[in-house]
């Protein structure tokens, strides 16, 4: 069985949050003050693994565990563990601010995880407790460490550039990344969720990030795809490859392969929309029936948007809920 969506698309790649809870507030993400979900609303960690294993039922191959910060919940150890073992799955990801990678890398590792992706907004510890509010720089830059050191197969930086914060950094982003040989991601600010500020004011387009990498490095555009929402460019004589995600400077939706799962069990067919089935009553109501799951999951796919809509000019976000909640 396979989920084809309305237009033809194949939905072989869900990215799961965790949880909604982090250890920092960033402040493209979250607000200052974030009440959290109560516990009973969240999924177990056992009704994820089910979760998982259904969309494998119906031809998923991918997974990327994210959050909120997926490695503060609370026995994350055992799911990774539980996941490690789904024969149907060819890949398990992780998408995480870095900061409990210390302790947590030779786990992943063990469980099968290969590829990772940190995020890393500066090199300033200062500039990294304004984005991150709460976040320790040092404890992050361990965390990488400890990951180059474990050997995964691949480890993405993941930077949100952003005026008058951090957009001056991009080259010792990138010169930290080419020296350590990973690859960096920019994404641009989506208008996901109320911030503390205009979003407008802080925004950087990847055209201008574009133009700026050129000025310093021999970029060549690479030709790997992974029906994902990044362009890739190899830069000359190094191993890194810089990734842009440009939501807005350029529309990536025509080969969007993904579906998202937000803790509370909510199936979210697109970042950009509201548009979301709520999987939860049909878990907790047959426990021992994924039927009534599967045929949800099948039918969602004649609701999937065509595409996001992210507009900073409007006055409004595109949707209000945080990405933490969703899942990013
Ligand atoms: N806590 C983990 C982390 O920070 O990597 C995983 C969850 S976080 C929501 C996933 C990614 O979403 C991070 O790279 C973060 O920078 C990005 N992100 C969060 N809010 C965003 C926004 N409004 N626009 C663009 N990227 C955002
Ligand atoms: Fe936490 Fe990640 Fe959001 Fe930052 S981007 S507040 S680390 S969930």
């Amino acid at each position: 069985m396979q989920l084809i969506d309305q237009f033809n698309r194949k939905i072989d790649y869900i990215r799961v949050s965790v949880t909604d809870r982090c250890d920092f507030r960033c402040v493209y993400c979250m607000s200052e003050k974030m009440t959290f979900l109560p516990r009973s609303t969240v999924l177990s960690l056992e009704e994820i693994e089910r979760v998982i294993k259904v969309f494998t039922e119906l031809g998923v191959k991918k997974v990327r565990i994210t959050g909120g910060e997926p490695l503060v919940r609370k026995d994350i150890d055992k799911l990774f563990k539980s996941i490690g073992r789904i024969d149907a799955l060819d890949e398990i990801t992780l998408t995480t601010n870095g900061s409990q990678l210390k302790s947590k890398s030779m786990m992943l590792k063990k469980a099968g995880v290969k590829r990772i992706n940190i995020s890393l907004d500066s090199l300033n510890p200062i500039t990294f407790k304004k984005l991150t509010r709460t976040g320790d720089l040092q404890k992050v830059l361990d965390g990488i460490h400890a990951a180059i050191d474990v050997g995964f197969d691949k480890i993405k930086l993941n930077t949100v550039l952003m005026k008058n914060l951090n957009e001056e950094e991009i080259y010792s982003l990138v010169d930290y990344a080419i020296k350590y040989y990973l690859d960096i991601s920019f994404i641009e600010e989506m208008p996901l969720g109320h911030t503390a500020y205009d979003r407008k004011s802080t925004s950087v387009n990847n055209d201008d990030i574009l133009l700026k990498l050129k000025e310093k490095y021999l970029l060549s555009k690479s030709n790997i795809s992974t029906s994902g929402p990044a362009e890739y460019f190899s830069i000359k004589n190094t191993q890194t490859k810089i990734g842009l995600i440009s939501p807005h400077s350029h529309n990536f939706c025509e080969n969007c392969n993904r579906v998202r799962i937000s803790c509370k069990g909510e199936l979210f067919l697109c970042l950009g929309h509201d548009t979301k089935i709520d999987l939860m009553p049909l878990i907790r109501s047959f426990p021992n029936n994924d039927e009534p799951l599967k045929e949800a999951i099948l039918n969602s796919m004649s609701i999937k948007p065509k595409s996001h809509n992210f507009d900073l000019a409007d006055a409004q976000p595109a949707v209000v809920r945080f990405m933490s909640h969703t899942g990013g």
